[in-house]
Parts: structure tokens; C-alpha cells; sequence
């Protein structure tokens, strides 16, 4: 059996970022709970680890007493002011790439601008930049709300329009939103477009794709919540119908696996190596 592993398989920078700082928090604070609000990723395994050394997941920023950490997704502005009324630190481990979606949705709905935002709806991300884009400005879930989009666009009167996008939509579902939206909307409107879809996510699903059109079978690692690796798993499936999605080594089927010549292992951003490798020596060691 040969295993290939994606290269760009595992933890993103962000991820990276926010799980290592909220380690060094922890270690500091040794002993102490520390707040954070919503999942630090999604993955399970990480975040038990996390629990276990005084993390606790909140739902509202005033649950917190005196901090509180805001993982990588980003939070709405609300947030921000909530806390800073009550007076709770904020330890901002936003992506600085999520921050910059945030600071130029600001900007452009300063100068005017109607900001269509691509991206999943209930996805913590898409809450946190749509509450930047200001009141004219509507969120695209998929082809289907090209329509919708359209009426407000109208009905707002403005002519400028900034078209973003979540860092971990699918590129290629994001293309064909932005050229249906182009093609709808006539000469008189400047549409500014810009690809926020991250270069770690961009990179990722072209190598699933392409791993996918090798192997006999594909095995996607990652939390069943993360939206980055269920898009990995749609877009293996296209091009290799024995395509599994598994959060750790327990949910493999290790037998029906030891049926494929090549197999190919690729990772959500907020999975950690060793969920790859844990599957890598099952199979191998099986
Ligand atoms: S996927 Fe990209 S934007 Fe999202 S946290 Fe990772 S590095 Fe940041």
C-alpha cells in the first residue's frame, strides 16, 4: 500500500497562531480558567486538549469575567463593544487575514460602497465580517441568492460594489458567483472584486483535487464542523468516489482501506499533525 499525505495538510498559520498563543496563555496563567468565546477551532481533539489545561469555551463574551480569547474566525463588532463596556480584555487572536477582510469591508462602506459578502451563513467568519460591511451590504450563501442580491442592490441606489468573500469558501463555487453577478449586472455599476478566499484554503483544494484524481481512495482528516474540510471532502469525492471524512483514527474503516493500492490523506486547516499521522501508522501497522 503507498500512503501520500498532502503537503499543505494540517494546521494553517492562523490556527497555528491561535492554538500556540492560547497554549502560552494557559501556561502562564497556570491554574486559572481562561475564557474563550466559541470553539478555539474546530476540532474536537484540539479543543479537549485545550480544556484540559482551563479553557472554557463560552457562547457570550459576558460570561467572561476578566479576559477572554477570540479565536481565529473572528468575532462581530458587537463583540468588541460588549466586552469593552464591561471591561473584558480581549485576547485577539483573529487571523490578521480575517482582520484585514474586516478593516476593508470598514473602509469601503465608508466611501460608499454596497459590499456583497460570498460565504457560509451560520459560519462564526461570515457573522463576524458581515457585521463590518455596514447597512447596505448582503450575504451571498450560494447561486441562489444572486436574485435576492440583485433586488437590493437596486434598491439601495448605489452603484459601487465591493464583492468579498469568506477565506474558506470553495474558489471555484466562488468564480462562478462572481461571473453570474457580473453578467447580471449592466455597464452602469463599478464592481470591485476581491479574492479573500485565503492562499492556505486556495492551495489545500487544489492539491485534494488533484491528490484525489491519483489515488484509489482518499481519506479527509478533520472536525465534522469544520467547513474547510468538509469542502476538501466534496471536492476529493468529485474525482475519487472512495472518499471518507473521519475526525480521528477510531471512524476509519481500516479494513475496507486495506482494499486500495494508493491512498491519499489530506487535512482540514484546523487539524493537528498527529490526527494524520495516528492514521498513517494504522495503516500501515494494521
Ligand atoms: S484558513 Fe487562512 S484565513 Fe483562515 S485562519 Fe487559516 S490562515 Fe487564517
Amino acid at each position: 500500500m503507498k500512503i501520500i499525505i498532502g503537503k499543505t495538510s494540517g494546521f494553517c498559520g492562523g490556527v497555528l497562531n491561535a492554538v500556540s498563543k492560547t497554549e502560552q496563555e494557559l501556561e502562564k496563567e497556570k491554574g486559572k480558567t481562561i475564557y474563550c468565546l466559541g470553539e478555539l477551532v474546530h476540532n474536537k481533539q484540539v479543543v479537549e486538549k485545550l480544556e484540559k489545561k482551563g479553557l472554557k469555551i463560552i457562547d457570550n463574551i459576558e460570561e467572561a469575567n476578566e479576559k477572554a480569547i477570540i479565536r481565529a474566525h473572528g468575532v462581530s463588532k458587537e463583540v468588541y463593544e460588549k466586552a469593552n463596556n464591561k471591561g473584558i480584555e480581549i485576547i485577539d487572536l483573529t487571523c490578521p487575514k480575517v482582520l484585514k477582510i474586516h478593516n476593508t469591508a470598514e473602509e469601503y462602506a465608508k466611501n460608499g460602497y454596497f459590499i456583497v459578502l460570498v460565504g457560509v451563513e451560520e459560519h462564526p467568519e461570515t457573522i463576524g465580517t458581515i457585521s463590518f460591511c455596514g447597512e447596505n451590504s448582503c450575504l451571498i450563501r450560494n447561486k441562489e441568492d444572486i436574485n435576492v442580491t440583485l433586488d437590493k442592490i437596486v434598491k439601495s441606489n448605489i452603484k459601487k460594489i465591493l464583492i468579498l468573500v469568506q477565506t474558506t469558501y470553495s474558489l471555484q463555487k466562488f468564480q462562478e458567483i462572481v461571473e453570474e453577478l457580473q453578467q447580471k449586472l449592466n455597464a452602469e455599476y463599478k464592481v470591485c472584486i476581491q479574492n479573500t478566499i485565503c492562499s492556505a484554503t486556495k492551495l489545500r483544494q487544489e492539491e485534494t483535487e488533484k491528490l484525489s484524481k491519483q489515488v484509489d481512495a482518499m481519506i479527509i482528516v478533520g472536525g465534522k464542523n469544520s467547513s474547510n474540510t468538509k469542502k476538501l471532502y466534496d471536492i476529493a469525492k468529485i474525482n475519487c468516489a472512495n472518499t471518507e471524512l473521519v475526525e480521528t483514527v477510531k471512524d476509519l474503516d481500516i479494513k475496507n482501506m486495506k482494499n486500495y493500492k494508493i491512498i491519499g490523506i489530506m487535512a482540514g486547516a484546523s487539524t493537528p499533525n498527529e490526527s494524520v499521522e495516528e492514521i498513517k501508522n494504522a495503516l500501515m501497522n494494521t
